[in-house]
């Protein structure tokens, strides 16, 4: 006896319950009601359920559903919550899905909550004891804002699965590559003094002046050494985002500060990165004892690259009909290659409807993500 819902009812009732992050605290939503249905409706099937209260997080969730036993076996993975929505460009409520001209529209249809819903039916059949490996289900907390979840589930260590497959949507073609995103704040102090005697300040914008010229220097070093074909952009990236400084014409400036954003290739570690932007501001650190400092602004993510030669890419180029690629979005992968698992990226719908109004799922997308599934349980579990 059981009271599963088909595809299109729990894919309504994970879009009916709200579960947007957001770095505004009014915006920011619990994600609770997702993860208690994902618990019920996987429990009803016969998983082991663990839910992990996240740290770091105002109240939030991960979900770790198991079935079967022993080592190994495949992860099936992806995010709970959403972005936020701007209410006005969309045609209808986005907590209510709406399925017409041949998709579901919602949000988090595609982006990515939808996911759940395929597994939830390539799962309903299966039984414990038919798994020769486990079959795991992992819903993360925060990924649209700070990683947290995943963050917080790959220090955990508590599986070792042998696959993961993340859902985001890659309109399932598998990816295998992203850069790393981290922002930084570079601080000038200077010593502010009224402008007739200039020599009687430090000015924060003249030393700031030096340090972008270094930044610039770094931007072009970066580009001359470091390439990687399989990205449209094919060198690490440093943008100068934002500047401050100053207050008045006729005060010398006592303090600058600039807003970075570097982004880097796969193979290059985030410490990597932070030490070529230490090292090319050492020159002007000598020369200005104690008023260059720089700190993260967010949390970095790091970058990711599954090894195109494995098992796990063939199969996935194989069953989705498309090459592997490299993509410009950042995902979970680097923290669940972490478990130490073959990690792909491999997901219905399109990351062009991700973040946007009107998302939508297409109808098109259910036949080839329900054979994607069933062959990856099928090739890792039984
Ligand atoms: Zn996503």
């Amino acid at each position: 006896m059981n009271h599963l819902p088909n595809f299109s009812d729990s894919l309504k009732q994970l879009i009916a319950s709200p579960s947007i992050s957001s770095t505004q605290p009014s915006w920011d939503q619990g994600n609770n009601d997702v993860i208690q249905l994902l618990a019920t409706w996987f429990e009803q099937i016969g998983f082991e359920i663990t839910i992990q209260n996240v740290p770091e997080t105002r109240n939030k969730f991960n979900l770790l559903a198991k079935l079967g036993s022993g080592t190994g076996g495949l992860l099936l993975a992806g995010h709970s919550d959403t972005v936020p929505f701007d209410e006005n460009r969309w045609q209808s409520d986005p907590h209510i899905v709406v399925d017409k001209k041949d998709r579901f529209y919602g949000l988090g249809t595609c982006d990515m909550k939808g996911f759940f819903a395929f597994i939830l039916q390539a799962c309903k059949n299966l039984s414990a004891n038919q798994l020769k490996k486990p079959l795991y289900i992992l819903a993360t907390a925060d990924e649209e804002t700070t990683m947290a979840g995943a963050r917080f589930f790959a220090q955990q260590q508590l599986i070792k699965p042998d696959v993961a497959i993340i859902g985001e949507p890659t309109s399932l073609v598998p990816v295998i590559m992203h850069k790393g995103h981290m922002s930084h704040r570079i601080k000038v102090k200077g010593q502010s003094g009224h402008s007739s005697k200039p020599s009687l300040g430090i000015n924060a914008i003249e030393i700031m002046y030096q340090v972008i010229g270094c930044l610039i220097d770094l931007k072009d070093k970066l580009a001359l050494n470091f390439v990687n074909n399989s990205f449209d952009v094919t060198a690490p990236t440093l943008n100068l985002g934002a500047i401050q400084g100053g207050d008045n014409a006729n005060r010398i400036c006592g303090h600058c500060q600039l807003d970075i954003d570097m982004r880097a290739l796969p193979g290059m570690t985030d410490a990597e990165l932070i030490n070529l932007l230490s090292e090319s501001l050492k020159p002007l650190a000598e020369k200005y004892p104690n008023r260059i400092s720089f700190d993260e602004l967010h949390p970095s993510s790091p970058s990711f690259e599954q090894k195109q030669n494995s098992e796990l890419v063939s199969l996935a180029e194989e069953i989705s009909g498309h090459s592997c690629c490299a993509v410009n979005y950042a995902t979970e992968a680097p923290y669940i290659q972490q478990l130490g698992c073959q990690t792909i990226v491999l997901g219905p719908g399109s990351i062009n409807q991700a973040h946007q109004p009107d998302e939508f799922l297409a109808h098109s997308e259910i036949s080839k993500t329900e054979e994607i599934l069933a062959k990856m349980i099928q090739t890792y579990c039984l």
